[in-house]
C-alpha cells in the first residue's frame, strides 16, 4: 500500500485517504451508517455542508485566548472579526442583550452561567433529569450536583405537564439563588414569563437551557426565552442544526461575569473555526429557508405523534409542541431498552429515557424519546412520518417479521438522500 508518509515533506502534503486509510475508512462507514438509518435521536441532526467547511477550516491553527480586541495572543485580527461575526448575529437571532460564543458544547455553557452567578453550596432550583432535565442541572455524579445545593421541581402525574405549584412551593421553601427551566425530554413549550414571576417572588436569577428547542425559536415556532431570563444558553447542534457547541446569551448586567466564567474560568482558547461555522449556523438560521426547514420539523412531529397514537402506543402529554416526542410503554411490555434495540434492527435509531415517576432505572426506562430534526433535514415529509410512525408500530409488535420493515426503513432512506453531493467522508472529498 502506498501510505505518503515516509518523509516530512509527504506527510506536509498527504490527504487523510493516503495517510491514513484507516481513519479515512472509518469516516466512510460513518457517513453510510448515516445515511442508511432514519435517525430519530431528538439531540442529533445533519448540520449544513456551509458548516462543515467551516468546522475543517484553519482557525483550528489560532490561539485566541481573551476576547475580540482584548486577546493575549498576536495575529488575531482576523479571528476577532469572525468571533465578533457570530457574536453580533446570535445577538440579533435572539434579540440578546450580550452573547458569548466560545463555551465548546453545551455543558461549559451551563458551567459558565454557575460559575458566574453562584458559589459552591450554593441553591439551584431545576427540572428533575427523570422528568425530563439534563445531567448539567445538578445530577450527583455530575460537576452540578457535586458543587451545588440541588432542589428540584418535576411535572404533574396526571398531565405530564410542568406542575408550577411545585416549582413555587420549592422555590419558595428552598429560596435559590437561581432557577433553571428547560431541558432534555419535554415536548411542551417552556413558559419561561410563568418561571420569571416565581423567580422574582423568590429574588432568584433565572436561566433557561434552550438547547434542545433553540431553531424552533430562531424560526419564530416557540416563545424566544430571552427577554424573560437572565441567561439563556444553548448548544448550536440540535434544533439548531449547526457545529457541535454552545454558546451563552445574558443580560448587559451580566456580560462582564459570564465572559470572566468562560475565559480564564474554566476554558482556554476558543475553537474559532468552530465559532466560524457558528456564525454561519446563526446566519442560516435567520433565513427564510430556516424557517421553513423548521416547519416542516415541527409537521413532522406531529405526523409521527399522530401515527404512533393510531399505531396504539401512548406518548407522554399526548402529543408535542416540538421537534420531539415521548413514547411511554408502561402499559405495554416493552421496556425502553429493548424497544431501542429492536428499532435498532429495522434501521430505525432512537434512543430510551425515562419517563416520569418510572419505576425502571435509567439504563432499562420505560420510555423512547424520538425526534424529527434529523430527518426533516434529509427531506422527510408527513407522509414519510407516518410511514416511520407504521414500521415502528409494526416492529413493537409480538410477531414482528422484521426483515420487510428493515427494507420499508431503507426505501425512506434511498427516496430521501443524505448528502447526495459528497463523495467521500467530506464535502470536497476525492
Ligand atoms: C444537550 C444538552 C446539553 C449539553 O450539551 P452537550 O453539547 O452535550 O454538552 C445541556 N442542556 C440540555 C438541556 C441539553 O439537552
Amino acid at each position: 500500500m502506498a501510505v505518503a508518509q515516509e518523509t516530512f515533506q509527504e506527510l506536509r502534503q498527504a490527504l487523510l485517504a493516503d495517510l491514513d486509510p484507516e481513519v479515512a475508512a472509518l469516516l466512510g462507514r460513518e457517513l453510510e451508517r448515516q445515511r442508511g438509518q432514519i435517525e430519530l435521536i431528538a439531540s442529533e441532526n445533519f448540520t449544513w455542508p456551509s458548516v462543515l467547511e467551516g468546522q475543517a477550516s484553519v482557525p483550528t491553527n489560532k490561539y485566541a485566548e481573551g476576547y475580540p480586541g482584548r486577546r493575549y495572543y498576536g495575529g488575531c485580527e482576523v479571528v476577532d472579526e469572525i468571533e465578533q461575526l457570530a457574536i453580533d448575529r446570535a445577538k440579533a437571532l435572539f434579540d440578546a442583550e450580550h452573547a458569548n460564543v466560545q463555551p465548546h458544547a453545551g455543558a461549559q455553557t451551563n458551567m459558565a452561567v454557575y460559575f458566574s452567578c453562584l458559589q459552591p453550596g450554593d441553591t439551584i432550583l431545576a427540572m428533575r433529569l427523570d422528568h425530563g432535565g439534563h445531567l448539567t442541572h445538578g445530577l450527583k455524579v455530575n460537576f452540578s450536583g457535586r458543587l451545588y445545593d440541588i432542589a428540584t421541581y418535576g411535572v404533574d402525574r396526571e398531565t405530564n405537564l410542568i406542575d408550577f405549584d411545585e416549582v413555587a412551593r420549592v422555590a419558595h421553601e428552598r429560596r435559590p439563588k437561581l432557577i433553571v427551566c428547560g431541558g432534555s425530554a419535554y415536548s411542551r413549550a417552556i413558559e419561561a414569563d410563568r418561571f420569571r414571576e416565581i423567580a422574582d417572588e423568590v429574588g432568584a436569577l433565572l436561566l433557561c437551557d434552550m438547547a434542545h428547542f433553540a431553531g424552533l425559536v430562531a424560526a419564530g415556532l416557540l416563545p424566544n426565552p430571552t427577554p424573560h431570563c437572565d441567561f439563556v444558553t444553548s448548544t448550536t447542534h440540535k434544533t439548531l442544526a449547526g457545529p457541535r457547541s454552545g454558546f451563552i446569551l445574558c443580560r448587559e448586567e451580566h456580560a462582564l461575569a459570564v465572559d470572566k466564567a468562560v475565559f480564564p474560568g474554566m476554558q482556554g482558547g476558543p475553537l474559532e473555526h468552530t465559532i466560524a461555522a457558528k456564525a454561519t449556523c446563526f446566519k442560516i438560521a435567520a433565513s427564510a429557508g430556516f424557517r421553513a426547514y423548521q416547519t416542516q420539523v415541527r409537521a413532522n412531529a406531529d405526523a409521527l405523534a399522530d401515527s404512533l397514537v393510531d399505531g396504539g402506543l401512548d406518548l407522554l402529554t399526548g402529543g408535542t409542541d416540538t421537534h420531539l416526542v415521548q413514547v411511554d410503554l408502561r402499559r405495554g411490555d416493552w421496556t425502553g431498552k429493548d424497544a431501542e434495540e429492536r428499532l435498532h434492527e429495522v434501521k430505525i435509531t432512537a434512543n430510551r429515557n425515562t419517563v416520569p415517576f418510572d419505576e425502571r432505572p435509567p439504563t432499562v426506562a420505560s420510555g423512547l424519546r424520538l425526534g424529527t430534526p434529523a430527518v426533516t433535514m434529509r427531506g422527510f415529509q408527513e407522509q414519510d412520518l407516518h410511514e416511520v410512525g407504521s414500521v415502528i408500530c409494526e416492529a413493537l409488535a409480538d410477531d414482528a417479521d422484521l426483515g420487510p420493515l428493515a427494507q420499508r426503513s431503507r426505501a425512506l432512506c434511498e427516496r430521501n438522500p443524505l448528502y447526495p453531493g459528497f463523495r467521500g467522508y467530506a464535502t470536497y472529498a476525492a
